[in-house]
């Protein structure tokens, strides 16, 4: 038995173990390059498939090498980058993620995990790179705070690359920015299965980089982000302030640009208000299209909510949803989190809900109160226990300094807060000219912008306010 015959009964046994894809995938392209008393060099098309074998299979290949050669004192094997004449050319290492996504052993994270030489994220991060299949465009409630942003990832979903580049989406936490994100992904990896469609965190891509200058592998770290179908990057503000990885995201959104390759960010604010981002990529991110998400309004709380009853199959009356909606304004994960609280304690209890049932549930999430839903007289109530005052002397015809002045914020307030007019708050304040009103807002402006004190001191009645 000459190697090429031995190496064919070792492949034979292999083909019998595993499945067609796999088997294809990592040994098609294999050969013995060096056979030795003691040491086998095989030979394997790229640095991907000598890193899978290494790991996956070698006690195998080591084991069946042994037996079919008929000598145990083969200690190494070596897998070795090499090809051999008549082989096809190397498989990429996109077309083995493919076979691995065929096969089912594919996760994101076991691509990375597999081929830390590509990137090298620490476990955490891996976790968070693969496309959740859970975010698509059809449990997506549309309403009129996303709809623009919806309609734009629904063009890109249809044209990427062609309508939109980039597509930047931006908006408060938990309003959705991830889940459309997602879902345009999800839709392109649907219509396209060999599309190279890249999702990660802008920590995830910085870190990254990081790791590839660490070891030298900033080649690999092109090869991956530079080459992909679509790259979304979700919570792109976080680049700021990190040079390096701007730089290398500039040239790569360059690259990906100018190749008609879709790319959307996510960004808690608009490019502009992102703090130490280099201008040209603020500029770039404005290229295309931006779209916001705002809170979302009462009628879309109660559709998401009856969506996501719907999704878990379980029944809530319909004055509950108005009751849970009413509380929980501020956004669709605080919502969703307040569903599953009232389903797992219901569900614990063994009860079917009501209104007295649920309302203790919620009473941790306290509604963020609008601005204009905050009356004079709280404010006066806040600033008046912040100076340790009474009400009635800050409303009284005293004109000290320490009475004064809480009452001049108090005015400023109103005013910048409350859009109040200035006759109406001369009113609350114990029946004021607005003059005095006037004069009041224009003084506490003017300091404001110089003394940080004060700055600090609004600042914590506002939170107080609003908290
Ligand atoms: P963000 O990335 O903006 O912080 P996410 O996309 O993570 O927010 O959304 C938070 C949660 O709310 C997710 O579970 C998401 O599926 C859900 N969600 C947000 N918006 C909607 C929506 N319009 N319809 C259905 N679910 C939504
Ligand atoms: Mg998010």
């Amino acid at each position: 038995m000459n190697t090429n015959e031995l190496w064919q009964a070792v492949l034979g046994e292999l083909e019998l173990k595993l499945s067609k894809a796999n088997f294809t995938t990592w040994f098609k392209q294999t050969f013995i390059a060096t056979f030795g008393e003691t040491e086998v060099v095989i030979g394997v098309p790229n640095t991907f498939t000598k890193t899978w074998l290494e790991k996956k299979y070698h006690k195998e290949i080591h084991n069946l090498l042994q037996n079919f050669a008929n000598n145990n004192r083969i200690k190494n094997i070596i897998y070795r980058v090499e090809t051999k004449a008549g082989l096809p050319v190397s498989i990429e290492p996109m077309d083995i993620k493919e076979a691995m996504v065929e096969n089912q052993t594919f996760s994101q994270a076991a691509y990375y995990q597999t081929f830390p030489q590509i990137v090298q994220p620490s476990k955490q991060e891996v976790v968070e790179v693969s496309l959740n299949t859970k975010y698509s465009f059809s449990n997506f409630i549309v309403g009129k705070q996303n709809e623009l942003a919806h309609a734009a990832a629904q063009a890109v979903a249809s044209q990427p690359g062609n309508v939109y580049n980039p597509l930047f989406i931006y908006g408060g936490v938990g309003l959705g920015k991830t889940h459309l994100l997602q879902a345009v992904g999800n839709e392109l990896a649907k219509q396209n299965p060999k599309a190279k469609i890249l999702y990660v965190t802008s920590e995830k891509f910085t870190n990254d980089f990081i790791q590839a200058i660490r070891t030298n592998r900033t080649k690999e770290f092109k090869d991956v982000y530079r080459t992909v179908d679509a790259l979304l990057i979700d919570d792109i503000q976080f680049i700021t302030g990190k040079e390096g990885t701007q730089e290398e995201f500039f040239h790569t959104f360059n690259t990906l640009h100018q190749n008609n390759k879709q790319i959307i960010l996510t960004s808690d604010r608009p490019p502009k208000a992102i703090p130490d981002l280099e201008q040209r990529l603020s500029s770039r991110f404005e290229w295309g299209m931006m779209a916001d998400i705002g809170s979302p309004d009462f009628e879309t709380r109660i559709a998401i909510l009856q969506a996501k009853c719907r999704e878990k199959n379980y029944l809530l009356e319909q004055d509950i949803l108005h009751h849970i909606s009413t509380v929980v304004q501020s956004n669709v994960r605080e919502l969703e989190g307040a569903l599953n609280k009232i389903i797992a304690m219901h569900q614990f209890k063994n009860i079917v809900p009501t209104i007295e049932t649920v309302k203790p549930i919620l009473a941790s999430f306290q509604p963020i109160k609008n601005k204009r839903n905050i009356s004079p007289r709280l404010l006066i109530q806040t600033v008046a226990a912040y100076f340790e005052l009474q009400i009635e002397d800050l409303l009284g015809k005293s004109r000290e300094k320490r009475l004064a002045f809480p009452r001049q914020i108090i005015m400023y307030i109103m005013r910048e807060e409350m859009k109040s007019s200035f006759p109406s708050i001369g009113n609350e304040l114990g029946g004021r000219d607005h003059t005095t009103a006037m004069h009041a807002y224009e003084k506490i402006t003017n300091m404001i912008a110089v003394d940080e004190k004060l700055q600090q001191d609004v600042e914590s009645i506002k939170q107080r306010l609003y908290v």
